[in-house]
């Protein structure tokens, strides 16, 4: 891919009103641009106050202008940023001035991506300037950040130094036979493979917490009716949000809700019964709940601490139990101790954990936070950075690649195809020789303006 040589402008802003709307230009050689835009010439780096005119010479609006000359820019071309007053009128016809100066609209994420073609940023940073904006939770935030300032990128590209010395080692070898092949040369080896593969599973590890930062995970709350699951809900969110009453079946449909346990994004899936349902509504709920457990990370299957002190689950729990997907962790929550006088407590269990809690007094609930917690696969709260599903997936394509060479040591050429391999998966996450349709695709995903 390479940098268009077009000028881009777009509203850099939020839509809708607010106290300052930003119209930002980029291409090659802006000074002519500012010019007619401003009539005037404008200092590199410095604030100026200045009217923005139309093409008579009257003002549109009046506000502030930065221009940063190339390279040191945010894409490494000129940029312009006009910044004015934020309605959704006056931003519009500042930007429609740009575009009849001959500037064209930014398709979204072009800024970015013409940074990253410009070197100023690799595509794991790339990626994270649009995490850090998606960041619903302030860990995802922090964390994204660490990623932005190249914290991900340097793990990598030590990774990626250290397969090139073994790789070094390995092509200096290619020409011998494998009778010639020393023990020291084997012994190197080896110690480089099981450092390499060490660093790889330490460095999967945060990934895949940065990935469960940046997606959530899917938690599903099931149960039957008025076992308390919505008062569960309104606890862990500490919102009113799903329906209580003392009606069975009154929660039909399902309601999705998002909060954050400890600044972890999770999607709580607020289900109907899973009863026979009478009713049609009802149905197209029951129908839903069970598409939504398909789908879990995790399950939270409510039920009565009446129920569990008379023997555990009843037939309907088993049949919810024996619908879920094998391998989904279910966390049982035994609500309502409030009324049996059980202390609160959690156990663990082969599905998961076994916790008694009350929604009415609140016993109980941080344990189940921690449960959930625990049940998703976070356990990591300090130094993670934001990564995607598509970088631990390129870490565990490495991985394969090391430890297949490790059962390749005496055939050289195999030995160095499998490094070469492993080099190339980590190379794609930071975006040396990326397809262009994979970086079409992750620029596509940004706000126009970034
Ligand atoms: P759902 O149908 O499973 O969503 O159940 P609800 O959350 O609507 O609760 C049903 C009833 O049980 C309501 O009257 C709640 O106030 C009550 N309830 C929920 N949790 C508790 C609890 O821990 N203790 C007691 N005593 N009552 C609860």
């Amino acid at each position: 891919m390479v940098a268009s040589s077009k000028v881009i402008a777009a509203i850099a802003t939020a839509p809708g009103r607010g106290g300052i709307g930003i119209v930002r230009v980029s291409g090659q050689n802006l000074s002519g641009f500012a010019l007619s835009i401003l009539g005037r010439e404008l200092r590199p780096r410095s604030a100026t106050h200045t009217r923005f005119l139309d093409a008579e010479g009257n003002t549109l609006d009046d506000g502030v202008a930065l221009y940063f000359p190339a390279p040191n820019s945010y894409t490494g071309e000129d940029v312009l940023e006009l910044q004015g007053h934020g309605g959704v009128a006056v931003t519009q016809m500042v930007l429609q001035r740009c575009l009849e100066l001959g500037a064209v609209l930014a398709r979204p994420g072009e800024f970015t991506e013409r940074a990253f073609l410009n070197d100023k940023l690799d595509l794991a940073q790339a990626e994270s300037v649009a995490d850090l904006i998606d960041a619903t939770t302030s860990q995802a935030a922090k964390s994204a950040m660490r990623s932005l300032q190249g914290e991900f990128s340097e793990v990598v590209r030590r990774l990626v130094g250290k397969l090139v010395r073994l790789r070094m080692l390995t092509e200096a070898m290619l020409d011998f036979s494998e009778e010639e092949i020393d023990e020291l040369s084997v012994a190197q080896r080896k110690d480089g493979l099981k450092d390499l593969l060490g660093e790889l599973d330490k460095t999967a590890r945060v990934a895949s917490q940065g990935s469960l930062l940046r997606e959530g995970a899917h938690i599903v709350l099931v149960g039957q009716p008025n076992v308390g699951k919505s008062s569960l809900l309104n606890r862990l969110s500490g919102e009113e949000v799903a329906l209580v009453s003392e009606i069975p079946g009154t929660t039909r449909d399902v309601i999705r809700q998002a909060i954050q346990i400890k600044g972890v994004p999770l999607h709580i899936v607020d289900t109907a019964g899973l009863r026979e349902a009478q009713d049609k509504v009802e149905q197209m709920g029951i129908a839903r709940t069970h598409g939504a457990v398909e789908k879990a990370d995790a399950v939270l299957l409510v039920m009565n601490a009446a129920a569990a002190a008379k023997g555990g689950l009843g037939p309907d729990e088993q049949k919810i139990i024996d619908a879920l997907p094998a391998g989904v962790p279910c966390v049982r929550v035994f609500n309502k101790i409030d009324l049996v006088g059980e202390r609160q407590r959690a156990e663990e269990a082969a599905h998961g954990y076994s916790v008694f809690v009350s929604a009415k007094t609140g016993d109980g609930m941080d344990l189940l936070r921690e449960k959930i917690l625990s049940v998703i696969g976070w356990h990591q709260e300090a130094g993670v950075f934001m990564a995607r599903e598509r970088h631990v997936q390129a870490l565990r394509t490495a991985r394969e690649h090391v430890q297949s060479a490790a059962g390749v040591m005496g055939q050289m050429e195999l030995f160095a195809e499998e490094l070469r391999l492993a080099q190339v998966a980590l190379n794609s996450i930071t975006g040396e020789f990326t397809p262009d349709d994979l970086l079409g695709k992750i620029f596509s995903s940004f706000c126009i303006g970034k």
